[in-house]
């Protein structure tokens, strides 16, 4: 069957989206049909409006609508502890656990040879300006247990050596070749609890 050429460009936009499949799709775009034009009108504000007002955190690239993202900002965040991540979703991921009270620094991405991905396009020089100002103690890598992860774990140790700190791995507890972003709560606890020194 073949849908009005409104109807299809929506199925369309709803099949780019990550974990949708044409069937899933196709429900969300018939639901989308189904609510009064506020509730819709909504949703797409919401969209651009999320598109044109978040930025990144000018200290460690969470996303934030400020110049400084809410944990950069919070006084009571022990900034001698830093947690390095490869995506502003795996800092959402460490926030549910209330386990974590230092702060973060987002790399924007892991070191994959086959997407083309260098050390390079990583914020490291970031990371290590940021170590230099002498107040980090510690530096825990918690990027995925995958091997993408584990590489890049292993080249910002490397990096980080010159500049004496504490470097330590999240390990035990997270299922291999897992996602930080899918490890449920007490999982990321415990991995969190027992990271071991690199
Ligand atoms: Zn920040």
């Amino acid at each position: 069957m073949q849908y009005a050429k409104p109807l299809a460009a929506l199925v369309a936009e709803f099949e780019k989206l990550p974990g949708i499949g044409p069937k899933s799709a196709q429900r969300l775009a018939f639901h989308i049909l189904r609510i009064p034009e506020d509730e819709a009108r909504k949703l797409s504000d919401a969209i651009i409006n999320a598109k044109e007002n978040i930025g990144q955190c000018s200290v460690c690239f969470n996303y934030t609508d400020k110049d400084r993202c809410e944990v950069c900002s919070d006084p009571r965040r022990d900034g001698s502890l830093l947690c390095v991540v490869s995506e502003p979703r795996d800092v959402a991921a460490m926030e549910k656990t209330n386990e974590f009270r230092g702060v973060y620094h987002v790399l924007g991405g892991v070191i994959s040879p086959i997407d083309g991905v260098g050390p390079e396009s990583l914020r490291l020089n970031e990371l290590e300006n940021r170590i230099r100002q002498g107040e980090i103690r510690e530096v825990i890598l918690a990027t995925n247990p995958t091997i993408e992860g584990d590489t890049t774990a292993m080249y910002v140790a490397k990096a980080l050596r010159p500049f004496g700190v504490k470097v330590t791995r999240i390990a035990h507890g997270m299922p291999v070749g897992g996602d930080m972003d899918y490890a449920d709560q007490a999982t990321l606890i415990q991995a969190l609890q027992w990271r071991r020194e690199m």
